[in-house]
């Protein structure tokens, strides 16, 4: 493990300096496989709830997000825009240029108990993955689970990690107390896809897993079907193959959502395209050709012909329940220094 300590005087760097309001920044990388070429930048921040900007019409006001950056590395992911804001590269920065909060469980304990905190619903997992594999070294989550439980706060959590089962206990001891939604990302069940456009993440059987798991211990638990990549996932057999999968995994409910490419990702994921698949680049800019959403014609078809394969297998679209949190996004009004918007987790 190599670390420096680096403080206001001490020349660090422009992304350091851009680092929200943190005290000092610590740089760590640490040498077993799991992190290689990972650095690790550890703060104190100064707040660790956040509210989603009043214009945007996420189906959630309040978020905390214990990580910036995620090393599961989704070519797709739009929160990539979001390292910009730190002067972090949204590229192979985004995936290796971790931002660690590593006073978030004490900070959120403060915050909820401020008299000014009305004990609103909670999201995370709704920018970055709070279960990525830093979350293994850091355990910031038993800490953040702890204090909400400790004040019967509700809350929502999406992810791709598998590390969230470490957390179950908690989960219910929450659950027992209080309103718990969550959500497991699975846009599709095609490892070779699976593989090239989401590297680092648990497979998606292994995710299916956690669906399984969590059902078993009674938490019910959702699945975001996302994203949907045009030409790549969205053939009527591969939806019914990822739904069919979803369903047997014991799933409370479906909720489909179609690739966007919001600048950020957009370039990332079409540098990808045009290496991987370059007989698609055209199509891709003619379908994304009026900005960062596949037009309502399309998103409709997919959201239609993934609704009725969920009604076959008695599924519904997240609702009412626990898992409602997660819905089709918006754009975002304007970036603000704490930007919230679903990653397409
Ligand atoms: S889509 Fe989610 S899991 Fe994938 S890199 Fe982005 S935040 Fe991480």
């Amino acid at each position: 493990m190599r670390w420096e300590n680096l403080t206001a005087d001490s020349g660090h760097s422009r992304a350091d300096s851009a680092l929200f309001g943190a005290d000092a920044v610590v740089t760590r990388t640490f040498d077993t496989p799991e992190f290689a070429g990972i650095t690790f930048h550890e703060i104190r921040a100064r707040s660790i709830v956040n509210r989603v900007p009043g214009a945007s019409r996420m189906p959630f006001e309040w978020t905390v997000n214990p990580y910036r950056g995620c090393s599961h590395a989704c070519v797709y992911c739009f929160a990539r825009k979001t390292h910009s804001y730190l002067d972090l590269d949204t590229g192979l920065g985004f995936d290796s240029q971790i931002v660690v909060k590593v006073n978030a469980p004490e900070l959120l304990r403060r915050q909820l108990a401020s008299r000014r905190w009305q004990g609103e619903h909670i999201a995370m997992g709704t920018n970055v993955d709070c279960y990525q594999r830093a979350e293994g070294r850091y355990r910031l989550m038993p800490g953040v689970l702890a204090a909400l439980r400790d004040r019967a706060n509700p809350y929502s959590i999406l992810t791709k990690g598998t590390l969230i089962l470490r957390d179950l206990d908690l989960l219910k001891q929450s659950a027992e107390v209080t309103d718990v939604g969550l959500s497991v990302s699975v846009g599709f069940v095609d490892p070779e896809l699976w593989r090239t456009v989401e590297p680092g993440t648990p497979s998606p059987e292994r995710r299916l897993d956690v669906v399984r798991t969590l059902t078993e211990h009674g938490l019910g638990c959702g699945v975001l079907m996302a994203p949907v990549i045009p030409f790549l996932s969205d053939h009527p057999a591969q939806l019914r193959a990822t739904v069919r999968a979803i369903a047997a995994a014991g799933a409370t409910s479906v909720t489909p959502l179609v690739l966007h490419l919001r600048p950020g990702a957009r370039e990332w994921f079409m540098a990808w395209l045009a290496g991987r698949h370059p007989h698609l680049v055209r199509r891709y800019e003619r379908l994304y050709a009026d900005g960062a959403y596949a037009p309502r014609w399309y998103q409709r078809r997919v959201t239609r012909q993934v609704h009725e394969l969920a009604q076959e297998h008695g599924m519904g679209p997240a609702r009412g329940g626990a898992p409602r949190r997660v819905r089709e996004p918006e754009p975002p009004a304007r970036a603000s220094a704490e930007p919230t918007q679903l990653s397409l987790l």
